[in-house]
C-alpha cells in the first residue's frame, strides 16, 4: 500500500461523497492545499475511520467556501476511503487504520511510517485527526501531552477533554512528536450540525498565530482514561432489563451516562449467563474488572465512582471495539 501525494486538489474532490472518493483517490492520499506561505502548514486527517464523515465534509466545505484563499496552508490525509466505500470502520482484512502509528511491518503501518517521514519535511502548526463515534457523546478533544500548546489546541474545539497514552499506536500519539497534536471527537457521523461546529473550529485553527500561552486549566473537564470494558468473544448482548435468553443486557439508555459522573452502585446492566464476566483493561492491557465492576444477582453495577465515554447502542461497535471507556477526572497540577 502506497501513500499518494498531491499538490492541489485532485479533480472531483470537493464535490465528492465519502464513499466516492475511491473513484477520486488512488488510495491514501496527503494533499497539499495552498494558503499564505509565511505561516507553517496545518495538518488535518480524515476518514481513519471509513465510517466516519464528519472530518471529510467540514474540509470539503472550508475548501469551497474559502474558495482557494486559506490563511495558512493546510496538508490533508485522507485515510482508509476503501472502507470509507463501504461505510465501514475498517474492512475486516484491514488493520484499524487509528492502531498504526506506532511502526510495524504490515501495509498499513508501512503507509503510517511513510505519512510520518513525509510529515517530517515540514515544520507543522499543529496536528488534528477528526473522528465520530456512535452513542450520545459531547464533542470532545483528546490530547496525549499535557503542554500548553496541546492544551490550547484542545480548548478551541471544547472545553471536555480526554487524556490518555494507551493505546500509544493513535495518530495523534505520533503527531504529539511533531508538533501539538489532538484527536476530536464529533459526535455521530455525518451530522449537519457536527460537520458546521468542526468547519467552524479549523477555520479557527487556520486564524490561530500562536498556542504557546501559558494558562489557567480552570475551566477545562479533564478526565484521564482508567480502562476499556469489554465483552467475552461471542456474548451476546442487547438493551433492557428482560432480555433473560442473552447472556448481557444493558439498561436502554446506555449512552446517556456519558460524560456523566456515577456514583458506586449503579446499575449498567444485568448478566445472565454466570460464566460470564466484563473485563475492564487498564491501559497496560491488565484486567481491572473488580475494581470497578460488581455484580449483585443479576445486576451489574459499579464499584467505584466513574465517568463513562463513548458507551454505544451499537453491538456491532461494542463486539469490534468495546462497550465503552472508564474515566476518571485528571487535575493539571
Ligand atoms: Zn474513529
Amino acid at each position: 500500500m502506497k501513500l499518494h501525494c498531491f499538490d492541489s486538489l485532485p479533480e472531483g474532490f470537493l464535490d465528492a461523497k465519502a464513499e466516492d472518493l475511491e473513484k477520486i483517490l488512488p488510495g491514501p492520499s496527503l494533499i497539499s492545499i495552498p494558503g499564505d506561505e509565511t505561516k507553517d502548514p496545518l495538518f488535518l486527517s480524515v476518514l481513519l475511520h471509513g465510517n466516519e464523515t464528519t472530518g471529510f465534509y467540514a474540509v470539503q466545505r472550508l475548501l469551497k467556501e474559502s474558495e482557494g484563499k486559506l490563511a495558512r496552508p493546510l496538508l490533508l490525509f485522507v485515510g482508509n476511503i476503501s472502507a470509507a466505500a463501504k461505510a465501514l470502520r475498517h474492512l475486516p482484512e484491514q488493520r484499524d487504520y487509528n492502531r498504526i502509528w506506532s511502526g510495524g511491518h504490515s501495509a498499513e503501518q508501512k503507509l503510517a511510517t511513510a505519512l510520518l517521514e513525509k510529515l517530517r519535511e515540514y515544520k507543522l502548526f499543529a496536528g488534528i485527526d477528526i473522528h465520530n463515534n456512535t452513542g450520545n457523546n459531547p464533542y470532545y478533544g483528546c490530547i496525549n501531552y499535557l503542554k500548553p500548546e496541546f492544551l490550547n489546541l484542545a480548548r478551541e474545539f471544547s472545553s471536555t477533554l480526554v487524556y490518555f497514552i494507551k493505546p500509544d499506536s493513535v495518530l495523534s500519539m505520533a503527531l504529539s512528536k511533531l508538533c501539538p497534536a489532538i484527536t476530536i471527537e464529533c459526535g455521530v457521523s455525518g451530522e449537519e450540525a457536527g460537520i458546521e461546529y468542526v468547519m467552524n473550529f479549523i477555520k479557527h485553527c487556520i486564524d490561530l498565530e500562536d498556542l504557546s500561552s501559558e494558562y489557567a486549566t480552570d475551566d477545562l473537564n479533564i478526565y484521564h482514561t482508567i480502562g476499556r470494558i469489554i465483552l467475552p468473544q461471542g456474548a451476546t448482548l442487547g438493551f433492557g432489563e428482560d432480555l433473560e435468553d442473552l447472556d448481557f443486557s444493558f439498561v436502554q439508555d446506555l449512552d446517556q451516562l456519558n460524560f456523566q459522573d456515577l456514583d458506586p452502585g449503579t446499575v449498567l446492566g444485568w448478566r445472565n449467563n454466570f460464566d460470564l464476566k466484563l473485563s475492564v483493561l487498564d491501559e497496560s492491557g491488565e484486567d481491572v474488572s473488580d475494581k470497578y465492576i460488581e455484580y449483585q444477582g443479576r445486576e451489574i453495577t459499579l464499584q467505584s465512582k466513574i465517568t463513562p465515554a463513548m458507551f454505544t447502542l451499537d453491538t456491532e461497535v461494542i463486539h469490534q471495539d468495546c462497550l465503552g471507556y472508564v474515566m476518571e477526572h485528571y487535575l493539571v497540577k
